[in-house]
This record gives structure tokens, C-alpha cells and sequence, in this order.
């Protein structure tokens, strides 16, 4: 077994579930939570911190046009 990604073990912040995250996420990254399916943003890893975010309001962030000024 290669164990060259870590994995990060934290908890869903909604269903309170063990979820590891892969090694290589970034702050900022989405994630879905394979328990309860709560879309959850990766706010940093170090320690591991999750939050909550509405699918909804992901989705516009994510759409949000870099360069707008
Ligand atoms: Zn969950």
C-alpha cells in the first residue's frame, strides 16, 4: 500500500461523522459529506475545519467571475 497522499481525519460538522479528507485539499476546496450529503467547504486543514455551506450558495461562489472591477 503507497501512503504517499494523507489522509486527513475530521469530523462532518453537520452529521458529526468521521470523514477523511484526502492530503492534497486545499482551503477553500468543496467536498460533499458521503454521510449526509451537506455540501461542506474546506475553511483550512491544520487543524481540519469544515463548514456547512448551502449547495445553492457554493454554486454562485463558484461561478463568481474572477475579474469584475
Ligand atoms: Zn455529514
Amino acid at each position: 500500500m503507497i501512503a504517499s497522499v494523507p489522509l486527513i481525519v475530521t469530523r462532518c460538522p453537520v452529521c458529526k461523522k468521521k470523514l477523511a479528507l484526502n492530503g492534497t485539499m486545499l482551503p477553500g476546496q468543496m467536498i460533499v459529506c458521503v454521510t449526509c450529503d451537506s455540501h461542506l467547504r474546506v475553511e483550512s486543514l491544520d487543524p481540519p475545519r469544515l463548514a456547512q455551506v448551502d449547495p445553492a450558495l457554493s454554486r454562485t461562489e463558484d461561478a463568481r467571475p474572477e475579474a469584475y472591477g
